[in-house]
């Protein structure tokens, strides 16, 4: 079968597959413990669910306006007034399928063939497969451990060309919990200031931070790039959900007129009875979030810890999402179960095979070195699996 030349140039969704694999395990019988899940453990909130039967049961079965119902996109604009005190026109809001839906349009909507976009490493999966299905090239820049994973402004600086097109910003970031503060902000603006791109700020974690780390818009703190910049968000985190398929797109008017065209050849609205449901959550109580979040920093505080106590693993402290992104680089090269374990890859496999514990190589996020570890699952299970891993760390020679 002859298939097109873009499609042999990405790769399939690594997460999505070891998910797969997981399921498959256990269909065996076998007692698998899945660190992979890239989403909360949470069930949507019962407001939410509610306000899903009504619309239902009112007939909101239709198709909608192709960028989302009014109300929806109002409730998007009433969002960022009251959050960071922005001032958006429902003109300036797109909403898609989830938040990744909503990046696929961007990207389809601003890249011509050989256009460079930004993204610093480690980063999330699907960012250099859909720039390269839009004709773009990711230009990938290395962050450092050292420096928390966030990508500093001469890094920023160096890499930006005449032919950058975009900047993907993501704080809290997905795999490293990284986030970028006021100061971190700052700099970074003052930089893109100064270079006529586009920035895309994947804001999908800002609800989901701890300790006192307070999450700023970098469009609020320098208004001079509002005109440039898209900011991505979406409910599948902050409110467990993912299967609800909605996220948005806020910015410039002509760039999101441009993205609801792709939109409306495409997929043409999101789900109706979901955008009804995407109000409640943004309008109604909020105080389920802050109970999830709460909950998510106990965990993350036990895995960081028991990682950091293994042999030859050293974990960052992450200041927002829900993974840790341990580093594994002096586990590389040793043996066991009598092979050489000389990626992340090859670890991944001998822990699944050897403690029946998945956790995601980092090959795929632009980080040979680590392993990702989401803290979006119980207590119990943490502590379950990270007794494995350290058992089986331990049979390494
Ligand atoms: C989960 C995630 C998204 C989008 O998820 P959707 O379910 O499509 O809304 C976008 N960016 C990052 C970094 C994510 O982790």
């Amino acid at each position: 079968m002859k298939l097109s030349g873009r499609i042999k140039a990405i790769k399939p969704s690594i997460t999505l597959a070891l998910a797969a694999k997981t399921l498959e395990l256990r269909a065996q019988g076998l007692d698998v413990i899945n660190f992979t899940a890239g989403e909360p453990d949470f069930d949507t909130s019962d407001r939410i669910k509610e306000a899903a039967v009504e619309a239902l049961k009112r007939g909101m079965t239709k198709y909608t306006d192709v960028r989302g119902i009014v109300s929806l996109r109002e409730a998007i604009v009433e969002k960022y007034q009251r959050d960071y005190g922005l001032r958006y026109d429902r003109d300036e809001v797109l909403v898609s399928c989830g938040g990744k839906h909503a990046l696929y349009n961007l990207f389809q909507a601003i890249l011509d063939e050989g256009d460079e976009v930004i993204i610093p490493a480690p980063y999330w999966v699907s960012y250099p497969d859909m720039i390269l299905l839009s004709g773009g090239l990711p230009r990938i820049v290395q962050t450092k451990r050292e420096n928390g994973y966030r990508i500093t402004p001469e890094e920023l600086r160096a890499a930006l060309n005449p032919r950058t097109r975009a900047f993907v910003l993501n704080s809290p970031n997905n795999p490293t919990g990284a986030a970028y503060d006021r100061d971190d902000l700052s700099a970074l603006s003052r930089v893109l200031e100064r270079h006529e791109c586009l920035i895309i700020s994947d804001d999908v974690y800002e609800k989901i931070i701890y300790d006192d780390f307070r999450f700023h818009s970098i469009v609020a703190l320098n208004p001079r790039l509002r005109e440039r910049t898209i900011i991505i968000n979406s409910l599948s985190k902050t409110y467990a959900m993912t299967g609800w398929r909605i996220g948005f797109a806020t910015g410039p008017a002509p760039v999101i007129a441009a993205a609801a065209k792709i939109q409306s050849q495409s997929t043409s609205n999101p789900n109706s009875i979901a955008q009804v449901a995407a109000v409640e959550a943004l309008l109604g109580n909020q105080d389920e979030v802050g109970v999830m979040v709460r909950e998510f920093q106990r965990r993350r505080n036990t895995i960081v810890k028991r990682l950091n106590a293994m042999e030859g693993v050293q974990c960052t402290m992450p200041e927002g999402a829900f993974y840790a992104f341990p580093s594994v680089r002096s586990l590389l090269g040793k043996k066991g179960r009598g092979k050489r374990l000389g990626s992340a890859c090859d670890l991944a496999e001998f822990f699944l095979e050897e403690a029946q514990v998945v956790v995601v190589p980092g090959e795929d996020f632009g980080a040979a070195e680590n392993i990702r570890l989401t803290y979006a699952t119980s207590l119990e299970e943490i502590e379950k699996g990270c007794d494995r891993i350290e058992a089986a760390i331990r049979k390494l020679v």
